[in-house]
């Protein structure tokens, strides 16, 4: 097998694929996501491993997932000391995998793991990253599908590297790429913002994105609306020029305005009218302000957060089963 790049971590376990799923509280579909996931391991030809990462569930899962096993495939099983977020989650099953490629998937079953043949064999064309974009959401409010095209669109004006619209984190990437990304310094983790940073060769596969196949989404508007904001505050400084621009406008205007009441005072003498003219100006820039100040502070917040470099998640503990019949390992591996 040829292996695109070769770091010691990797050829001493020659694991060639990593499945990463990142879950919290996913006690009653954990069961079917691995029976699912294991019959597509056990048909491919590549020496594999599923990392599962336990985000500080509360309910049983952790212990579910403890006692998965697989014919094939090796079982890691990484337990975070609490709820960091998905983000730090993915940040930590890409940390702890050693494939030359990763999978990262959902626990609810939303990315079907069927496709990961087709992802794995776009790697073996040599693309780094393959990107699954979701070609309906299922399952979804119409009000859910609205915001995330309003914000993508958003998110594509300001950034400079393009974010894939409707990409969600069920990607592949390969080693080299998540070499990189593991590198990266910063502790506020935009991943879908940072999977798509590092380039090389990217595509991308349409799937439909089905619906959880049970149990709640674990975003209320609210923890979407600070991912949103994490996500433009994190990747681009172009809020903080258009307050500059809004801030310069308004004050060029401000100064013609002002010119013109000279004049007309000069003119016509002083009239003395016009509360309400003056109070609309004083709201617009009040709000004004107000908008910038809050913006300035985002952008401080997180250097403020980067400045305190503390880890993204802590591990409490790992525990791994090697593939249940040997030998089935060992010829795969052949
Ligand atoms: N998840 C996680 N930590 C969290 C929240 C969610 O690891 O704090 C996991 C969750 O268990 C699931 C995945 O992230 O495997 C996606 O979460 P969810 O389905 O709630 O998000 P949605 O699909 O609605 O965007
Ligand atoms: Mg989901």
């Amino acid at each position: 097998m040829d292996l695109i790049t070769s770091t010691p971590q990797s050829t001493e376990s020659s694991i060639t694929l990593s499945v990463i799923v990142p879950y919290f509280n996913e006690a009653e579909v954990l069961p079917k996501l691995h029976e699912r996931l294991v019959a597509v391991l056990d048909n491919m030809e590549e020496r594999c491993e599923i990392v599962y990462v336990d985000d500080g569930s509360r309910d049983n899962s952790l212990h579910i997932v403890e006692n998965f096993q697989s014919t094939s495939s090796i079982v890691r099983s990484l337990s975070l000391s609490r709820n960091f977020g998905k983000e730090s989650a993915m940040s930590a099953g890409l940390e702890y995998s050693r494939g030359e490629a990763m999978v990262l998937i959902d626990a609810d079953l939303q990315d079907p793991p069927e496709l990961i043949p087709q992802m794995v064999a776009l790697w073996r064309e040599g693309f780094d990253v393959v990107n699954m974009q979701r070609a309906h959401r299922h399952g979804e409010s119409w009000f859910k599908r609205l915001s995330a095209a309003a914000f993508y669109r958003l998110l594509n004006t300001l950034v400079k590297s393009t974010i894939p619209e409707n990409v969600g984190d069920f990607r592949l990437l390969s080693r080299r790429v998540v070499d990189h990304i593991n590198r990266l310094p910063e502790r506020n983790r935009y991943m879908k913002g940072i999977f798509s940073w590092p380039g090389f060769n990217q595509t991308t596969l349409t799937f439909d994105r089905d619906a959880r196949f049970c149990g709640e989404t674990k975003w209320n508007y609210l923890k979407l609306l600070g991912l949103a904001m994490d996500g433009i505050t994190s990747f681009s400084i172009r809020p903080l020029r258009l307050a500059t621009f809004a801030g310069a406008l308004i004050a060029a205007s401000a100064f013609f305005y002002g010119v013109v009441i000279v004049l007309k005072t000069m003119l016509w003498g002083d009239l003395t009218a016009g509360y309400p003219s003056l109070m609309v100006v004083q709201l617009a820039l009040g709000g004004i302000q107000l908008l910038s100040i809050g913006l300035l502070g985002e952008y401080i917040g997180r250097i403020f957060i980067e400045t305190k470099q503390r880890p993204l998640y802590l591990v409490q503990s790992i525990k791994e089963k090697p593939a249940v019949m040997v030998f089935r390992a060992m010829e795969k591996r052949a």
